[in-house]
């Protein structure tokens, strides 16, 4: 290695697992990737190993000045004129409609990354509870019914299980290093390995079943295998009796559910059910790996509420092999507890009231209300928004609705990398760091270990930590001292961590120390054994009374998708498929990496994948230009024809722009558990183009 060449290790961000990273840098420029040796987590993909190329092509069309919006086009201004433009504008807003008429919404999860910390600080200072991010796309159905039901997330564990159950995901193309994991568990240890979902993965082609769902119909199954398990005396009679409350009532509810009754639901045949249902039960210990599937859909609470009741009577709750009870920290909530009750926004966010559960578990409201708020200005209106490090427009459902909302606010500014389809609608985009460009913590999810992203790239012309930005306007505004009075990024991310009350305490001396990470309690099991359940009755809640209380069905239940087959049949009749959306791929992380040359030419195009038969039906062949439509919008992108997936069931791949689009055709009813938006189960048509349109 030349002198001149540095090596910095920190974390890749292209996908959730965080594989610890060397970073080559010299001049400045990333020029090769490498395996951290310290971490644990990895090997790493193709994504981090083109990182250099990434940089030298696809961020090389990257905003590096604050842009105005003029007559005809951008205007390049300093950041001085930037934050002056902001602060007048907020201000004014201020005056007029309230504190709460000005919103954020941040694009990253904000449990893996910081920054929603000084994000939710500012938002407090500033007096607004309008704050919004990503985390109501995904994953917190999930997160929110395991609270529910056991008062913790309890992740899939790998290690020691006898069975797997790939529930509504394709880790092949999201989390690669995980699949490998399982196909050499199958092939070296014995591991069963089954799979739901409508499409033929690798890994269901792999599996002992493969059990072909109707979208959206998840909790129904888990309903039936609850039915099974409990007709069958198959369950934890010993954990139930000590630790649960409602067993008696889910019983009786679930006689609802057999396999026969379920079969016409699912498309499942009852015997497949039942099979399932009995090796589930009886193969020890057995873990659940969930996909995003399942929270983007109307139903998904219910249905996530239904498998964490079958972990939790199975035995397999907070067991190796099954799911590990862990502590989960949302930095902006972190930040929004840390503040006295006295000093926190007077009015609710928009959505807290209608979605109260989403607000108490992920604390803050979610993103549909952020919509309604400024399309129907209830229950107050919202007139100005900063997003930051997201592309809305794009990522989220129905993406002609939330034009229509963007174009309505007086005032946008957008913090990012690119000018995104959502930065194009904003008044100010300001230029925002890459993560390796700066210092931000590393939560992991399923493990309880925090590392440090370090910076190992200087941020190049005016780019911005995320971070620094909230930190300025609040300075500059007056209340960073008592908000975010830190004076550079360690101490902000030593009172984080302070703020997180660990069972072992960390500093970020201790990330820097140890750039694998650094684990802030041990990895126990039955925790519960000792300390109970963080839920209201310190049980296992199969019946919850805070689900009655919110409205809601407080046992695990199935409700039919407003657009289905069986809802809806007048619908049914113009549009006889179903559609799901969010098909990942290994070469792209959402909308990035489509401009790196090595990836997009792995994955050139956008293509629709439809089952042989029905593409023989409608006269379509591999590589014809088709229009996928919905009863809001349409796609036309390429077909991609294939045995692999449902006849039934037409799959539309993830966020790319422009006329393929996805969330042209999505939208509709949102979950009322949480507010997740639908973007699967729609119902939906396929036709050949006409050639001018081709
Ligand atoms: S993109 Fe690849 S290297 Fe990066 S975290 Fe994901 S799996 Fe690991």
């Amino acid at each position: 290695m030349g002198e001149d060449v540095k090596v910095g290790k920190t974390i890749c961000f292209f996908c959730p697992p965080g594989c610890g990273i060397d970073v080559h840098v010299k001049d400045n420029k990333p020029i090769k990737v490498e395996s951290m040796m310290e971490s644990i987590v990895g090997p790493i993909c193709i994504k981090a190993e083109v990182l250099p190329e990434w940089y030298e092509t696809e961020l090389k069309n990257r905003i590096f000045h604050p842009l105005k919006k003029v007559k005809f086009g951008w205007k390049r201004i300093s950041w001085d004129e930037a934050f002056d433009i902001m602060i007048d504008k907020f201000s004014e807003i201020k005056e007029k409609y309230g504190p709460q008429a000005l919103a954020c919404y941040i694009g990253q999860v904000e449990s893996f990354r910081d920054f929603g910390y000084a994000a939710r600080r500012f938002f407090i200072g500033f007096g607004s509870d309008s704050y919004y991010s990503v985390d109501s796309t995904c994953y917190f159905a999930k997160v929110i019914a395991a609270n529910v039901t056991y008062g913790a997330y309890a992740p899939p564990t790998l290690i020691g299980t006898k069975l797997i159950t790939v529930w509504a995901a394709n880790p092949t193309e999201s989390v690669p290093f995980a699949a490998d994991a399982m196909m050499l568990m199958k092939q070296q240890q014995g591991v069963k390995l089954v799979v739901i979902d409508p499409r033929r993965t690798l890994l269901a082609k792999a599996a002992d079943m493969h059990l072909q769902i109707r979208p959206g119909t998840d909790g129904a199954l888990a309903l039936a295998v609850l039915n099974v398990m409990i007709e069958e005396d198959l369950y934890d009679k010993d954990f139930v009796e000590k630790y649960t409350i409602g067993f008696d009532k889910l019983a009786q509810h679930v006689k609802n559910y057999t396999p026969e009754k379920v079969q016409d639901i699912t498309w499942i045949p009852a015997d497949m059910i039942r099979e399932y249902a009995r090796l589930y039960a009886t193969t020890k210990p057995a873990t659940i790996f969930q996909g995003n599937c399942l929270d983007t859909v109307e139903n998904g609470f219910q249905a996530c509420r239904a498998i964490c009741c079958m972990i939790a009577l199975s035995g397999n709750l907070d067991a190796r092999g099954g799911s590990t009870m862990m502590p989960f920290y949302i930095f902006s909530k972190v930040a929004l507890e840390t503040v006295p009750e006295n000093e926190r926004p007077k009015v609710k966010g928009a959505g807290a009231e209608t979605w109260p559960l989403f607000y108490k578990y992920v604390g803050q409201p979610p993103m549909e209300g952020l919509i309604r708020a400024i399309l129907e200005e209830k229950p107050y209106p919202i007139k100005a928004l900063i997003v930051q490090a997201g592309n809305p427009v794009l990522s989220w459902v129905d993406s002609n609705r939330q034009k229509r909302a963007y174009e309505k606010l007086e005032f946008m500014v957008v913090h990012d990398l690119f000018m995104t389809e959502t930065a194009e609608l904003a008044d100010l985009v300001l230029p925002a760091c890459t993560t390796y460009e700066q210092q931000e913590i590393y939560q992991y999810v399923g493990r309880p270990l925090f590392a440090l992203m370090n910076k190992v790239i200087e941020p190049p012309e005016e780019c911005m930590p995320d971070w620094k930005l909230w930190w300025e306007l609040a300075h500059r505004m007056g209340f960073g001292e008592k908000y975010l009075p830190w004076k550079d990024v360690d101490e902000m991310q030593n009172q984080i961590l302070k703020d997180c009350n660990l069972r072992i305490p960390i500093t970020v001396e201790d990330l820097k120390a140890n750039p694998g990470g650094v684990f802030h309690r041990k990895r126990e099991w039955k925790k519960y054994e000792r300390e109970g359940f963080d839920t209201p009755s310190g049980k296992c809640e199969l019946y919850s009374e805070q689900l009655k209380e919110a409205g809601l069905d407080p046992l695990p239940t199935y409700t039919e998708p407003s657009e289905s087959p069986l809802s809806s049949p007048q619908l049914f009749k113009k549009f006889p498929l179903i559609l799901i959306t969010g098909k990942r791929s290994l070469y792209f992380m959402h909308s990035m990496h489509k401009k790196t040359p090595t990836l997009r030419a792995k994955d050139p195009e956008p293509m629709v994948e439809i089952n042989t038969e029905t593409a023989r039906k409608l006269g379509i062949s591999s590589g014809d230009m088709v229009i996928v439509e919905t009863q809001r919008g349409s796609v036309l992108m390429k077909a991609a024809v294939t045995a692999d997936i449902h006849p039934m069931v037409i799959s539309v791949p993830h966020d790319w722009g422009g006329l393929a689009n996805q969330n042209l055709l999505t939208g509709g009813s949102y979950d009322p558990a949480w507010g997740g938006m639908p973007a699967r189960g729609l119902l939906c048509r396929v036709r050949k183009a006409d050639p001018a349109q081709a």
